[in-house]
């Protein structure tokens, strides 16, 4: 059975200061419910910082990128050792807003997940579909695309250590949840690929999280969904007492 994933992506928010008491008092939360993993992804400015503060707890702490080279004339981008060396162990890749926002390609995305699968960091791998694609019903084609051209040339072994995070982007800070049925259905679609691309085994045991306008008030449907394992939360991960209602399902 799959270990729930509940994660925070703070995005682009919150100082140093506000990010440490943040972190502190969820690795409080995350303590009183010891039977799921609970991961923040601060901003770069904050990692250092919130490390130091929640070393001795069970949260994880998570980039929002990461590059595929140790070190080079990449201004602008922070490497898998840079992260190692702080002891941080994960990293988001391929978030929609790096894809939309920035223009990362799926072969960008590809290179990362290699950079941080071959420097100890576990990658969580973000998918997800446009409305416009959705109405077309184009959600599965790009999916599969999605997920073969950001897995290219890794290993079932490899797989163990990758996290799959499917937010459609239509959901994403719009209020808009999908429903718990939309979302399973996508969940089960994606797990079917990974049986056809590795095999059942590696399918059973990958986490594949939902986000997308995720809240105290439909976290516990969701997470009663038999494919969905955690979720990825952003604006809800922000506060206190929204996250930990969250951490903290039913
Ligand atoms: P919201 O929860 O604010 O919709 O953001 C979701 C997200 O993009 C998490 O990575």
């Amino acid at each position: 059975s799959r270990r729930p994933l509940i994660a925070g992506n703070w995005k682009m928010h919150l100082t140093v200061a506000e990010a440490v008491q943040l972190a502190k008092a969820l690795a409080e939360t995350a303590r009183n419910c010891p039977d799921r993993d609970v991961l923040i992804a601060p901003p770069f400015t904050a990692l250092a910082a919130v490390c130091t503060a929640v070393a001795k707890s069970t949260l994880l702490v998570a980039a929002q990128n990461v590059a595929w080279e140790v070190q080079g004339a990449f201004t602008g981008e922070i490497s898998p050792t840079m992260l190692t060396d702080l002891g941080i162990a994960w990293a988001i890749v391929g978030h929609s807003e790096r894809r939309q926002i920035f223009g990362e390609s799926s072969a960008m995305i590809n290179r990362r997940i290699h950079g941080a699968l071959g420097n100890a960091l576990h990658p969580i791998l973000c998918i997800g579909e446009t409305l416009a694609e959705r109405e077309s019903e184009q959600t599965f084609t790009v999916l599969q695309q999605q997920i073969q051209e950001g897995l290219d040339q890794v290993t079932a072994e490899q797989m163990r250590t990758i996290v799959l995070a499917y937010e459609p982007v239509w959901a994403i800070g719009t209020g808009k949840t999908a429903t718990k049925e939309q979302a399973q259905e996508v969940h089960a679609f994606i797990r079917g690929l990974l049986t056809a691309m590795y095999e059942k085994a590696v399918a059973d045991s990958t986490r594949i999280l939902y986000g997308g306008s995720v809240k105290p008030d439909n976290i516990d449907d969701l997470m009663q969904q038999a494919d969905i394992d955690g979720v990825l939360v952003g604006g809800a991960a922000l506060q206190v007492e929204s996250f930990s209602r969250i951490i903290c399902f039913q």
